[in-house]
């Protein structure tokens, strides 16, 4: 086995729980992409068994800080069943599921979405890669009770190159139609494994999207904005909420045309929903420039700031719209704001949408924050997991 050994002081990372061992820590040693090593200490004490990864800066993630643990298929197995078995504790309401939520289930690079009977998997690390074989007979074996017989591989992203492995897409296991019905709360939605972005949906805003049919309830609204739309899940939530004037925004033809589908797949009225195939920054300043009020307003963007180092200006990006979207409401009216951008704390994100009321002259109530749903957990010693928060504010 070969041996990883840091730099004084390096260690306190490790010994915190927190998995990841950046290349500038790490005094001497060296292995294949993807390989078991020992991590040790400078002066030699054991710290974790990791996966090493040659060409990125992340240069060692941990797969076990139990010296007496072996990293093999059953380690993979064990680590999957719990993972597994925490989801079906928390009774998701949908048979779409984030099964598997990288280091947070203590699989670092593993990302495991289930929809109905497949599994869309991202391998997204040198460790996690080399076990690819092991993990989805793995994955297969403590998910066929749930009726998953297919394993469809979505590891076409660009993080992958930071781990010198090139995009990888299609069936791992199992054959068919990519194609499926999700039943998420009292909704319905189809997701296309191939072509959906990410592994296929957006399954962290599902409590979000049915807290939002129930706010367009409970405060009346009848015209909702919903920007960076996708496929329509706030659309939807907003149409089984009341509301009778939906709009979505978005840049993506195929996603606004499965949108509209969505409308009539949940026996809803196409009249109240009208698709918009535009850029979100114009379109909101168009609607200001009209004078048009709204009575709630969602605010959904893609990562503007992938890491810290792109927190400024992702910040101003995020200040132009919610200044934007402030301004369009009407008072009383609701604006859903969220951003999933790592490089983003929800701090900085509160700052942030405070400096946008301030130039908006707008003040509202904060009624809720937001975050992913529990089956995106983060654990106590990774605070990179809490990449999505939100805002449910009404403005005053
Ligand atoms: N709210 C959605 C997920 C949004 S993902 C849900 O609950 O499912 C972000 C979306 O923003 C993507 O669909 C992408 O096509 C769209 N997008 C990215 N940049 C955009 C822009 N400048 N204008 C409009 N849409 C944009």
């Amino acid at each position: 086995m070969k041996v990883i050994r840091l730099r004084e002081g390096k260690e306190r990372s490790l010994q915190r729980g927190h998995p990841w061992v950046f290349a500038g820590s790490v005094e001497k040693g060296r292995a294949d992409a993807g390989e078991t090593v020992r991590v040790d200490s400078h002066d030699g004490r054991f710290l974790a068994w990791g996966a090493y990864s040659p060409e990125s800066q992340i240069r060692v993630r941990a797969w076990s800080f139990d010296e007496t643990e072996r990293i093999d298929a059953t380690l993979f197995q064990r680590r999957i069943a719990a993972a597994v078995a925490m989801r079906q504790r928390l009774a998701v309401p949908s048979n779409g599921v984030r099964l598997v939520h990288g280091e947070a289930d203590g699989l670092p690079g593993l990302v495991v979405d289930r929809y109905e009977d497949i599994l869309s998997v991202q391998f997204l690390s040198a460790g996690a890669e080399r076990w690819k074989a092991q993990i989805a007979d793995a994955l297969l074996a403590e998910t066929a009770a749930l009726g998953c017989t297919r394993l469809y591989e979505r590891s076409d992203v660009s993080v992958r190159e930071l781990e010198g492995l090139a995009p990888a897409k299609g069936w791992l296991r199992g054959a068919g139609d990519t194609t499926v019905t999700l039943r998420e709360h009292e909704i319905r939605l189809t997701v296309d494994v191939e072509e959906g972005h990410k592994t296929g949906y957006y399954l962290d805003q599902r409590e979000n999207r049915a807290l939002f049919a129930r706010l367009v309830r409970q405060h009346g609204c009848q015209s909702v904005l919903n920007c960076y739309s996708y496929t329509g899940g706030f659309s939807v939530a907003a149409l089984v909420g009341g509301a009778t004037d939906v709009t979505s925004v978005d840049s993506s033809g195929p996603a606004l045309a499965r949108a509209q589908a969505h409308v009539q797949l949940n026996g809803l009225n196409p009249e109240h929903h009208r698709t918009l195939d535009a850029d979100v920054n114009a379109t909101l300043r168009q609607a200001l420039a009209e004078g048009r009020q709204f009575d709630a307003i969602v605010l959904d963007p893609p990562k503007f700031a992938p890491s810290a180092a792109h927190a400024d200006r992702a910040s101003r990006a995020y200040k132009d719209i919610n200044r934007l979207a402030l301004k369009l409401l009407r008072p009383g009216g609701l604006l859903l704001t969220f951003s999933c951008s790592g490089g983003i704390s929800a701090d900085l994100f509160h700052k942030v949408v405070a400096g946008a009321g301030m130039d908006a002259g707008v003040d509202a109530y904060l009624l809720q924050r937001l975050e992913a749903a529990p089956d995106h957990p983060t654990t106590l010693y990774f605070p990179e997991g809490e990449y999505l928060k939100g805002l449910v504010l009404l403005k005053r």
